[in-house]
């Protein structure tokens, strides 16, 4: 078991895709994440939760309208809200296990953050056999770029 597994399972939906959203035209769409997949979500969190300073160095293409930037910029504001609750708690289970153990204060109140299930789904899969990839773009997309490699797909109704 990887160190991010709870926070894994928490951020992908029940097919193993994990939501995105462009920093720029702020439409989401979903990578598909597996062992084998280019898109590691592990790799991300740890850029995300400790190496704070160093920018994830993998650039992406929005598949809507091209923007190109790098993993650090495209969390929702959900996932942040989830992952600041996840610093926190680990925080205060730290403090309380090593400074609040033995001694007479108080424990830190420490709860595990909810991340809320999803109700409404407005994506459909689409195959990039460019980069044998699958993605989740939103139902009303009939243009979009790859991600991975920028090129142009025609989508069927
Ligand atoms: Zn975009
Ligand atoms: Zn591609």
């Amino acid at each position: 078991m990887g160190e991010f597994d709870k926070v894994i399972s928490d951020l992908i939906d029940n097919e193993s895709f994990f939501r995105r959203e462009c920093p720029a035209c702020f439409k989401n769409f979903k990578f598909e994440i597996g062992e084998d997949k280019t898109y590691n979500l592990e790799y991300m969190l740890r850029n995300y939760l400790i190496d704070r300073n160093k920018k994830g160095n993998i650039n992406y293409n929005c598949p809507y309208c091209g923007q190109v930037a790098d993993d650090f910029y495209w969390w929702t504001d959900e996932q942040a809200d989830y992952l600041t609750g996840i610093i926190d708690y680990l925080i205060a289970e730290i403090i309380n296990e090593k400074y609040l153990n033995e001694s007479k204060e108080e424990k830190l109140e420490s709860n595990y953050p909810k991340m809320e299930p999803e109700i409404f789904n407005p994506f459909k899969i689409v195959d990039l056999e460019c980069c044998d990839e699958n993605l989740k773009v939103l139902k009303v997309a009939e243009e979009i770029n790859c991600c991975f490699c920028g090129s142009d797909h025609k989508l069927e109704h």
